[in-house]
């Protein structure tokens, strides 16, 4: 016997819109949008007004691009196809000061975002130094052929977590190097931060930042137990 699963579009789309509520969303439609297809949820979420993706793996933000030619995309994990990016307007994180030395002239023309490392310790520059350290040596670099800073973001590694204060600890390191960056003049077309979780926690999207980073939520499930 094959199992048959079947979704209900016109929910999915209801509780697209309910848990947008007019707030600009990048939607994470990684691991081919949590098994509902990509091109099912790339479609519904544009109906929502969503224009912003982000996923994983390059290959699906090439999928992406066809099926949402206008969108904006970006990319939560580096790659070295720097063509394809350039080729296909996939915005990327900038994980690491390594990363920027080692490639900075293949990056020409591709639109990054300094990604912040925080709690988590995955990837992304480790501290504000690190983060000015890059926003100068770009500043400084004369080359015409460059990278474009577009983005700063950061992961939540602890929002959907109530007894523990890490949550607290990297919402508070994150909003104050968000206000640094800021009050030293830099400027940035997207700023991104929250999960599905944070996004419920903190009852929208931060000051200053153009969109929550929302995943789960947009699929009907609850981030978090009490929601
Ligand atoms: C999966 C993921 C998200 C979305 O998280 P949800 O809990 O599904 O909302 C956001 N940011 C990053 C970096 C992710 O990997």
């Amino acid at each position: 016997m094959t199992a048959i699963w079947s979704v209900d579009t016109e929910k999915f789309y209801e509780n697209a819109v309910n848990v947008a509520q007019g707030n600009q969303l990048m939607a994470v439609v990684k691991n081919n949008a949590y098994h509902y297809g990509l091109e099912f949820a790339v479609q519904q979420f544009k109906k929502v007004g969503i224009q912003t993706f982000s996923t994983t793996s390059l290959r699906e933000a090439i999928r992406i691009r066809k099926l949402a030619p206008d969108a904006t995309i970006f990319l939560m994990n580096a790659v070295y196809e720097f063509d394809k990016l350039r080729a296909y307007h996939i915005q990327m994180t900038l994980p690491s000061l390594d990363f920027y030395y080692e490639h900075v002239e293949d990056l020409y023309d591709i639109q990054v975002h300094l990604e912040y490392e925080n709690l988590l310790h995955r990837s992304g520059l480790k501290s504000i130094a690190e983060m000015r350290e890059v926003l100068i040596h770009h500043a400084q670099n004369k080359n015409e052929q460059r990278m474009i800073i577009t983005g700063l973001w950061t992961h939540f590694g602890y929002a959907d977590e109530f007894d523990v204060p890490d949550y607290e600890i990297e919402r508070k390191a994150w909003l104050d190097l968000v206000d640094t960056l800021l009050t030293d003049g830099y400027q940035f077309d997207l700023i991104h931060a929250q999960n599905s979780a944070s996004y419920y926690r903190e009852d929208g999207v931060f000051p200053h930042h153009t969109h929550a980073r929302v995943g789960i939520a947009l699929y009907g499930s609850r981030p978090y137990s009490d929601v």
